[in-house]
């Protein structure tokens, strides 16, 4: 994480941040802030139980993973690779098995691409990082005030909070983003088209190849993908065009609904659902938002992850985003001059330094969700007959720039 090297300012004020909501984002930043000597307040509404869950693994890339490298003497990071799954080799294929895309971690001259980790796992280890007291469950924000010298965090249940500033990382729904657009609530996101069903597995008895560490099997808008999360764990997604708010119940539970939808698919998929626990499987609409542009936060108030700019999963990087924008805000911070006084700038500029990457990420989850998602049959000849003639190295341009970012600073 940036140091201070003290020739700006023998001893800047202490700042105070409020951060709302402890997904991957709040946590990350609490983290960072409190490495940078900034005191920091992170409040939840849901309770402990409910925060530390969560369904199936994630991706924490190699640009993130750089992150955590950073913060808290690297610990994050070590623990993340002890719990979790390298990403290695692995690729894209039709439904049939036929291989249209191999990706190994050597075109970004990295050993692994990074960890795929179950998501209470993640998140348990980014409330480890912090000291007991930081986070307060039950603590829904419903309002914020600036006064002249600070902003006034309100809660659902009448307390208050005081900091210099208010950083939202209240995800899709967010309420700090509404309240600065002077609304109660959000208008709603912009459903992709697709839905998409999560959870774990073990390998054990699957007829899984062990040349993989992730793969991703493409049918007619529909397509179903797994990863190892360490261990003898994985876990998967499957992703499929319908209408939005759908429900498995009255087809007869997600597994049979999984069971037929890829019958058809090549093993190991069929055998993977079959061992799938019912209770187990997360159905989600997957939604996303524009990119937010420039400057999205006002005064002393800003956003980060999802709160600010949520995007399709199909790069698995939305999470990552977060991570990075946390690194950057207090990257941000502690080069002020003034810590204090010049909070709203250095927010403005946090936010106009990410909204470049932000948007080409935003992009390139929608271009990647179309391709997956194809469903006519012409179209989906198309574009395998694309990806099986196209040289590796070409498939890994279109990737290859996710990895690029570095959070150094040059101070
Ligand atoms: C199917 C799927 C697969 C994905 N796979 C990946 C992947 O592999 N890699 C990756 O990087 N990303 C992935 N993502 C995206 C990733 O999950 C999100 O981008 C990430 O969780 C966003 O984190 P966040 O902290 O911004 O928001 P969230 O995780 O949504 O956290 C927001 C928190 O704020 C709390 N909150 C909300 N309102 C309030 C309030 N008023 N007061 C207090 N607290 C509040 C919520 O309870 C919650 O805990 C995936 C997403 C989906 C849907």
């Amino acid at each position: 994480m940036v140091r201070d090297n003290g020739s700006r300012s023998k001893n800047p004020p202490v700042l105070k941040a409020i951060v709302i909501g402890g997904g991957i984002g709040g946590l990350t930043c609490a983290r960072a802030c409190l490495d940078q000597g900034i005191k920091v307040e992170l409040y939840e509404k849901r309770d402990f139980d409910s925060m530390l869950s969560g369904p199936g693994g994630i991706f924490i890339q190699q640009n993130a993973m750089r992150v955590y490298e950073l913060l808290w003497g690297g610990s994050i990071h070590t623990h993340l690779y002890e719990q979790g799954g390298k990403i290695l080799k692995g690729g894209f294929f039709d439904h049939k098995g036929t291989l249209l895309y191999l990706n190994s971690p050597s075109f970004v001259q990295e050993n692994d691409l990074g960890v795929c980790i179950l998501r209470p796992e993640l998140q348990k280890i980014l409330y480890n990082s912090l000291p007991e007291g930081t986070v307060q469950n039950n603590s829904e924000l419903v309002d914020f005030e600036e006064t002249t010298e600070g902003i006034r965090a309100l809660f659902k249940d009448g307390r208050v909070a005081i900091g210099d500033l208010l950083i939202g990382a209240d995800g899709l729904y967010s309420k700090v983003r509404a309240r600065l657009n002077g609304k109660e609530k959000q208008e709603s996101p912009i459903y992709s088209g697709m839905c998409c069903w999560r959870g774990t597995f073990l390998a054990s008895n699957l007829p899984l190849d062990k040349r993989y560490s992730w793969g991703e099997f493409w049918g007619c808008g529909d397509r179903f993908g797994y990863f190892h999360v360490g261990g003898d764990r994985f876990s998967f997604y499957a992703f499929r065009n319908t209408e939005a708010g759908g429900s498995d119940h009255l087809a007869g539970g997600a597994k049979k609904v999984l069971k037929s939808m890829f019958s058809h698919y090549t093993e190991p998929i069929p055998a993977i659902i079959e061992s799938l626990d019912e209770e187990m499987i997360y159905r989600d609409d997957i939604f996303d938002r524009d990119p937010p542009g420039v400057q999205w936060g006002k005064n002393r108030v800003t956003l980060i992850g999802d709160a600010a700019h949520p995007v399709q999963p199909n790069l698995g990087q939305g999470g990552c985003m977060a991570i990075e924008d946390s690194f950057e805000l207090v990257k941000q911070l502690v080069i002020s001059e003034n810590r204090c006084k010049d909070i709203p700038s250095q927010l403005r500029r946090f936010e106009q330094s990410r909204s470049q990457r932000l948007e080409k990420i935003f992009t390139a989850s929608r271009q990647i969700g179309k391709l997956g998602q194809t469903d006519t049959i012409i179209g989906c000849f198309l574009r395998n007959w694309i990806y099986r003639l196209t040289p590796t190295w070409l498939g890994d341009l279109q990737f290859k720039w996710l990895f690029d970012y570095q959070p150094k600073s040059q101070f």
